[in-house]
């Protein structure tokens, strides 16, 4: 029996903090299973990317990851008290959660999962606040992400996007 973990995450963008964690859950487990959360959401200033984009940040961020893991988006419901049951009637079936987001922590909890809260990278620079904001500025904030998402985010000229989605018709 494969013994899978669960991590969940807007990944607006996906950044080195996220890729960070999973390399150590990568040690821990037989197989990844990444949920993308708020998966409709896009062109909005706090979900820039649509959940498709979001895929392909990750998935090409972790080529080279060596431990298997399925992308499995997943819609909002606005029904926390049924939120994980929704979750796991989306994803391959998993043993522990990894997360340090408290809702997620609370919710899965509740639900008697056992939860394991990685410890933060960097937390400070590496938020997608941070990096949303850094791009809105004009500020450097490739160094933050892998890659792979720099190459994507530049493939559907991203910051070109959150930049004119910020105006206002004043
Ligand atoms: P936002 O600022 O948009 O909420 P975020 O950086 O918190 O973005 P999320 O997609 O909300 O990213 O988070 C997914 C998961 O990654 C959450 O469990 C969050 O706690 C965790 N996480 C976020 N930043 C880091 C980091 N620097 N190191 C480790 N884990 C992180
Ligand atoms: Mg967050």
């Amino acid at each position: 029996m494969k013994r899978r973990g669960f991590y969940i995450g807007r990944f607006q963008p996906y950044h080195n903090g996220h890729q960070s964690v999973l390399e150590r859950i990568a040690e821990m487990v037989d197989e990844i299973v990444i949920g993308v959360g708020s998966a409709q959401s896009s062109h909005e200033l706090e979900n820039p990317f649509t959940g498709g984009e979001r895929v392909l940040m990750i998935t090409r961020s972790l080529e080279t990851l060596g431990c298997p893991f399925y992308v499995i988006p997943i819609e909002d419901i606005q029904r926390n008290a049924l939120w994980v049951a929704h979750v796991t009637s989306m994803t391959p079936p998993f043993e522990i959660v990894y997360s340090s987001n408290p809702l997620v922590v609370q919710l899965f909890s509740e639900a008697g999962w056992e939860v394991s809260s990685p410890d933060m990278y960097k937390r400070e620079t590496h938020s997608g606040t941070a990096i949303r904001e850094r791009m809105l500025r004009g500020e450097p904030w490739e160094h933050l992400v892998p890659r792979a998402v720099v190459e994507v985010i530049r493939e559907i000229r991203g910051v070109e996007r959150l930049i004119q989605i910020a105006k206002d018709d004043r």
